[in-house]
């Protein structure tokens, strides 16, 4: 089977950040280079500063410069941005502004995250085991270069007092596409798609509603459902074996996201990628920098790993090479290894496992790639 696979040469943004950015990106690397040795391509790699530390070096989260490399790569990889030290810039030149400026200058308007248990993990997840043996295998699609994010942002003087407005707008076109890209997951899976918007109170969101149900006709095949987002917040603790495809505008969908990693077990152990209308695609994991255990070796690799092994299978067509780190992670899981984030807390369960570092966990995933 591998002999049938054609090797590539393909250049990476590496994108490390700040925080724990650098030492998981680090452990990424390690993985796509054991990746390349295995199937014979080459992957190159160009740095590119972004965050907190392209404000120390240039003044700017985001240097025309370093987007430029970004859209040249053939794929971007990105560990986390920001801390503490930047909290009191100016909105424009916070680091998170620099991310922000790359979803848009990319085009990736569509950010896919997973919310699936490991089976190694399940007793990591805070919900009861009798709504986690149910499963949790869904995938929340957010629209990521819209909305309120991307609306202006005003802070005036009125009476006397400070007034701050955000707005939040989207088109029909802008709904359209993220709407299908729902839908086209959707009917790849399970073929249920739930829209997730406040159309009781937001007239963005009743054009949401109905673009959704404009477009519903064309996949006959795809069961459409609508759900408040208030509502669903409730639902994903409650009961989320019910959804396999969540769809949802891009505030919405930054909340309920994060909602969903913490019931899988660790928010460090999930992925993400962005995608637009090319191959070229942003890929991260959804967590922070976490400046709280930056510099100790301690963070969970796993998330910006699992988000290499995406980037494999969505922008470089690679699903075998995608498959055999996917794998790698599931037998070291098996094997009992367990970064501080993933330790179980019921001290029999823990004792059965070896907690490591996030260098050790990134070498440990190298040593058990292998092809099927
Ligand atoms: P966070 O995700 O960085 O951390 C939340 C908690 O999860 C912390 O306790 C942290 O230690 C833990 N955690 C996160 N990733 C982990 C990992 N891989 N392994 C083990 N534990 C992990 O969120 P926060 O504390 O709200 O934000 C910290 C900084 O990150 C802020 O400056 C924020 O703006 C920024 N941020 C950046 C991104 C991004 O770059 N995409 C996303 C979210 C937040």
């Amino acid at each position: 089977m591998g002999g049938k696979i054609k090797a590539m040469d393909k250049k990476i943004a590496l994108i490390r950040g700040d925080g724990i950015g650098p030492e998981i990106v680090a452990q990424a690397k390690k993985v796509l280079d054991g990746v390349a040795g295995l199937y014979n391509h080459k992957f190159s790699y160009d740095d590119v500063d972004m965050g907190g530390i392209a404000i120390d070096k240039w003044q700017d989260p985001l240097p025309e410069e370093m987007l430029k490399k970004c859209l040249e790569s053939d794929s971007v990889l990105l560990g986390a941005v920001g801390g503490n030290k930047w909290n009191s810039m100016p909105g424009d030149k916070r680091p998170e502004r620099g991310l922000l400026r790359l979803r848009a200058g990319m085009g990736v308007y569509s950010n896919n995250r997973p919310a699936k248990i490991w089976p190694q993990l399940a007793s990591a997840s805070p919900l009861r085991p009798s709504i986690v043996e149910k499963g949790i295998d869904f995938i929340i699609v957010r629209e990521l270069i819209g909305g309120i994010y991307f609306g202006a942002h005003r802070t005036e003087e009125e009476y006397g007092q400070k007034k701050a407005t955000d707005i939040l707008s989207y088109t029909e076109s802008e709904i359209e596409r993220i709407g299908r890209i729902g839908f086209e997951t959707a009917r790849k899976r399970r073929k249920k798609l739930c829209s997730v918007e406040k159309s009781n109170v937001l007239d963005s969101s009743r054009l949401w509603k109905a673009v959704m149900h404009r477009l519903a006709p064309e996949y006959p095949d795809v069961e459409l459902s609508d759900m408040l987002v208030d509502n669903c917040a409730m639902q994903i603790v409650k009961d989320p074996s019910q959804f396999d495809v969540i769809v949802t505008e891009n505030m919405f969908g930054d909340i309920l996201s994060d909602e969903a990693s913490m019931i899988t077990g660790s928010i460090g152990m999930i992925p993400s990628s962005s995608l637009g209308s090319t191959s070229c695609g942003l890929y991260e994991p959804i967590h922070g920098s976490a400046p709280d255990i930056a510099g100790m070796d301690i963070a969970n690799p796993i998330g910006t790993i699992l988000s290499a092994a995406m980037m494999l299978r969505f922008s470089f067509d690679m699903p075998a090479e995608a498959d055999c780190i996917e794998r790698a992670v599931s037998d070291v899981l098996d094997m009992g290894c367990r970064t501080a984030d993933i330790m179980p807390a019921d001290p029999d369960e823990a004792a059965k496992c070896r907690k490591v570092g996030c260098s050790q966990m990134g070498e440990l995933i190298l040593e058990n790639l292998r092809k099927d």
